[in-house]
């Protein structure tokens, strides 16, 4: 590798190809065998309270799965959090459901949960029915405050799928994120806290409900001799292979969330005397995020470096190391972006190969979902247009992270 310093890049642990190799061996390259009970037995164990865990090709796909299981068809409402990535939302519309959009509080930048009281309320009154899910997300692995969103989804008896695909690792009150819903949605994509190359997991309540998703996430077949459906399926497990990139993934899995809080932990202190840069952090000590990414706010005031030219060029490609063809942008601008000095301080460490992301731009200001009802305080656009990911993952050194400091630090008029 060159010396540019990336967002996040997964890391393998030299035990993942061991796995590998024995399904190899013994030929089980399907998407069941002993790798994926294993992964899913190291992910209860690691999840606790008693979970079934059943792992698919995708958190996407998890997602999707979790609102099925929970009877969410054509027509009905879910409530999701606004400020998230967009496959939070996307399985709503495969069901032909309606997102409703919460916006966020500004402690942990997830769903507001008195705006989420209100919100039900209103749509109780306006459609006469209530919604039949709330999605909550963990955002950059900040676990939500569950003391407020599970006494509001308890209020209204409506249950909660919990986007926990950042907060692999993430606690409230000792409880570990992707265990407080009804169901959970784990994602291992490759830019994730572990990673199985693509994968991802739903986090049952019980056996039944785990055998219910199996059957679901794999054509929803019925037993014969002969092919039988009654229900339309899905073709989401999760390989043996991927599998055994998991279990090798687990090994290491309590060692890369260390190294993501001593990262943060490292960013706070020396990011601390810095005026007009704010690290977001645990609110108090009930929250222990896994922080997957370390994210800061830019005050509008500070003045940058470059911030007159910040949106002379189009950008190019897609931002990220990730992959994927993104569609070109028809303009330089958009009606909602991050702030000149945010732009400007992006542009001034790219140069240096350093990359850095705005924050997730809320899915009530994209263009896909803005016709849906939302709920808004302008808590997460305010976030959007300030906000910064840092270089976090598990190859981001102290001495990379002293090279972004001083980078930002250079960067600052
Ligand atoms: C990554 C991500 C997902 C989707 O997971 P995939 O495994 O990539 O399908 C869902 N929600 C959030 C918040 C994510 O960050």
């Amino acid at each position: 590798m060159d010396n540019r310093i990336l967002l996040r890049m997964c890391k393998m642990s030299g035990n993942e190809i061991r796995y590998i190799n024995e399904a190899f061996r013994d030929e089980w390259v399907v998407p069941l065998g002993p790798n994926v009970s294993g992964f899913e037995k190291d992910l209860e164990a690691f999840l606790g309270e008693d979970k079934k865990v059943v792992a698919l090709s995708s958190g996407t796909a998890a997602l999707h799965l979790g609102l099925i299981d929970l009877g969410v068809g054509e027509g009905d409402e879910v409530m999701v959090q606004s400020m998230t990535f967009s496959a939070s939302v996307n399985p709503i519309r495969y069901l032909g459901a309606v997102p409703v959009l919460v916006d966020s509080e500004p402690l942990t930048w997830n769903m507001d949960a008195s705006l989420l009281d209100s919100a039900i309320a209103d749509r109780l009154e306006k459609t006469g029915r209530l919604p039949k899910a709330i999605v909550t997300v963990c955002l950059y692995g900040m676990p939500n405050d569950y003391d407020a969103i599970l006494k509001v989804a308890g209020k209204w008896n409506i249950p909660v799928l919990e986007d926990a695909a950042e907060a692999f690792g993430s606690s409230f009150r000792s409880q570990r994120c992707g265990t407080f819903g009804e169901y959970g949605v784990l994602s291992f994509n490759g830019n994730k806290m572990i990673t199985t190359s693509g994968g991802g997991a739903l986090v049952c309540p019980d056996e039944s409900a785990a055998r219910k998703t199996m059957y679901y996430a794999t054509q929803a077949r019925l037993g014969y001799a002969y092919y039988q459906h009654e229900e339309v399926g899905y073709n989401y497990r999760m390989s043996n292979i991927c599998a055994g990139i998991g279990r090798g993934q687990m090994t290491v899995a309590e060692e890369y969330i260390a190294h993501h809080r001593h990262r943060h932990a490292y960013y706070r202190e020396h990011l601390a005397p810095l005026k007009g840069i704010t690290l977001h952090d645990n609110p108090d000590s009930r929250f222990d995020s896994n922080f997957w990414l370390s994210t800061i706010l830019i005050d509008p005031e500070l003045r940058v470096k470059g911030e007159d030219d910040a949106y002379s060029a189009a950008v190019t490609q897609a931002i990220g190391g990730a992959g994927g063809v993104t569609e070109a942008g028809a303009s330089v601008h958009t009606d909602c972006e991050p702030n000149t000095n945010v732009e400007a301080i992006r542009i001034g460490m790219a140069k240096e190969g350093i990359e850095t992301r705005p924050l997730w731009k809320p899915m009530h200001r994209q263009p896909v979902f803005s016709k849906f009802p939302s709920y808004v305080n302008g808590v997460s656009e305010s976030l959007f247009h300030r906000g910064l990911c840092l270089p976090s993952g598990p190859y981001v050194s102290d001495a990379d992270a002293d090279r972004v400091i001083k980078t930002l630090k250079s960067l600052i008029r």
